[in-house]
């Protein structure tokens, strides 16, 4: 049984206090059958490890890491330092990443398996531009994407990596994929899982839909079975919001 998964991604946003104040509003409030993980920003991420109590019910994520464990690396973040805090889980990919900040099917791969090394929970992120969904490339792209991101990976590993299906021209813009168009996608996903790895693994890895969900539109993705959960940015910033995401899912 795969547990669903509410995945708040901040991206660039909240100080300290504020994400102290979103921790506060929302521990011991998640409901038992759903996870919850906040992917803060590296600033917000020992304060809320030392804010976080046994029985808060959320879980520390992080937005990027480097692959190496040390080193001159000015401006990088180790999967080291980010075990060190309690972190558990990482976004890697994420579509901003990809873009912005060159980060390309090889990098992706050096840090999923970082942070699996690291006994941190890759959230890797794939998904298609509004230009290779137009020339109907989504499925190629997906399949590309997490094949790259997977290789070099061994089966108890690929099982434990969280993939989140992102279309890049929904991240943002209020519009979303259909559920259908989602699962389809998801489906996918786990076809490559299951070509490398065999039905178990595709089986057991959790797929996520991201991209405009909000509390309002979350269930025309949970009604597909295939779909685990989501990666959520706008509508998870603020604590009651995020909190109806959790009921939604629950
Ligand atoms: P939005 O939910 O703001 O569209 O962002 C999605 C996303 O990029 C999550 O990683």
């Amino acid at each position: 049984m795969r547990v669903r998964l509410i995945a708040a991604n901040w991206k660039m946003h909240k100080t300290v206090d504020e994400a102290l104040a979103f921790w506060r509003a929302v521990r011991g409030r998640v409901p038992a059958g759903v996870e919850a993980v906040v992917c803060a920003p590296f600033t917000a991420l020992h304060p809320l490890a030392v804010e976080r109590r046994e029985g808060d019910g959320v879980a520390l994520g992080a937005q990027n890491l480097f692959w190496e464990e040390a080193g001159a690396y000015t401006g990088e973040v180790s999967p080291v330092m980010l075990a060190d805090l309690g972190v558990r889980y990482v976004i890697v990919g994420h579509s901003e990443r990809r873009q912005l900040f060159g980060e390309t099917d090889e990098t992706v791969n050096k840090k999923v398996r970082a942070a699996l090394r690291h006994n941190l929970v890759p959230i890797l992120c794939v998904g298609e531009t509004l230009e290779e969904r137009e020339a109907e490339r989504t499925e190629e792209v997906v399949r590309r994407q997490t094949a790259a991101a997977l290789d070099g990976i061994a089966a108890d590993d690929a099982a434990r990596v969280v993939i989140a299906y992102e279309p890049v021209w929904a991240i943002g813009t209020g519009r979303t994929a259909t559920g259908e168009d989602a699962a389809r996608v998801a489906r996918t996903i786990r076809g490559v899982l299951a070509d490398r790895y065999g039905a178990g693994v595709a089986e057991q890895a959790r797929v996520l839909y991201g991209g405009s969900v909000k509390p309002a539109n979350l269930s025309q993705f949970l009604a597909f079975p295939e779909i685990d959960g989501a990666l959520v940015g706008g509508a998870s910033l603020e604590a009651d919001s995020y909190l109806q995401l959790l009921d939604a899912a629950n």
